[in-house]
């Protein structure tokens, strides 16, 4: 493999483990794409809830009529030069804030464990892949969407560190929300997405694990890019 070879990086790993922060940084380094899954299922919650699809107290979603609007949504990103990220558009509308939001969080594990709706987003991711050069992250990247990615990184990090490090974003963008709300929720949906039957989040048997509790954002890029530089040469 030369360097000039374009390659798939599939990021997976449990909420908050920072996937994303690192995801984009790699992308930005080689001049990958980056694509964040994660923010493919909220936009699909996001129009559940917006249809009134989802009882939240009740674990439950209207799922024959979720599966009859399928086609309607439709989700795809675009850069923000003025805020310098990437935004989700669901329908044609920018949901990059209202996605993040806890309503949103607490009831996207139950939308994301659908097979129909898998089905539809592993088809789009695909094929935002075909011509490789992009850095994915998610939970069933390396084992579902691209089981043949040349790089698959599996994250983790202690729930308590991933909690704080999602309430000081969350606080960053004025979400109102208290850390151990935040805990509870990462700690439930952990629960919901390695349970559920379709496409569970587990690590790839050719994964690489980085716990990364005690690195800093530095030290992961360079762990990442010398373990890139090492397959590709
Ligand atoms: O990555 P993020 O925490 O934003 O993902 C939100 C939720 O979307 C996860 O908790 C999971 O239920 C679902 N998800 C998934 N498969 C992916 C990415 C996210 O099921 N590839």
């Amino acid at each position: 493999m030369t360097s000039k070879q374009k390659i798939i990086i599939a990021i997976d790993g449990y909420s908050s483990s920072g996937k994303s922060t690192i995801a984009k940084a790699i992308a930005k380094h080689l001049g990958y794409k980056y694509i964040d899954s994660g923010a493919m299922y909220r936009a699909v919650t996001l129009y559940a809830l917006q249809n009134n699809l989802v009882d939240i107290h009740h674990h439950h979603v209207n799922e024959e009529k979720l599966k009859s609007l399928l086609d309607e949504i439709n989700i795809n990103f675009r850069f923000n030069p003025e805020k310098n990220r990437q935004e989700t558009y669901l329908n044609q509308e920018n949901v990059e804030d209202e996605i993040r939001k806890m309503e949103v969080s607490n009831a996207v594990s139950i939308v994301s464990k659908l097979k129909f709706v898998r089905e539809k987003m592993v088809r789009i991711q695909q094929k935002m892949g075909k011509e490789k050069g992009i850095v994915m992250d998610g939970r069933d990247i390396g084992t579902v969407v691209f089981p043949d990615a040349e790089i698959k990184i599996f994250m983790n990090a202690n729930a308590e560190v991933r909690a704080e490090r999602r309430y000081k974003e969350l606080k960053e963008n004025n979400v109102d929300v208290s850390y151990e709300e935040i805990l509870e929720n990462v700690k439930k949906r952990d629960h919901l997405d390695e349970t559920r039957k379709e496409s569970p989040l587990k690590k790839a048997k050719d994964a690489i694990e980085l716990n990364n509790s005690n690195m800093t954002e530095k030290e992961q890029l360079q762990w990442i890019l010398s373990l890139i530089h090492e397959r590709m040469n």
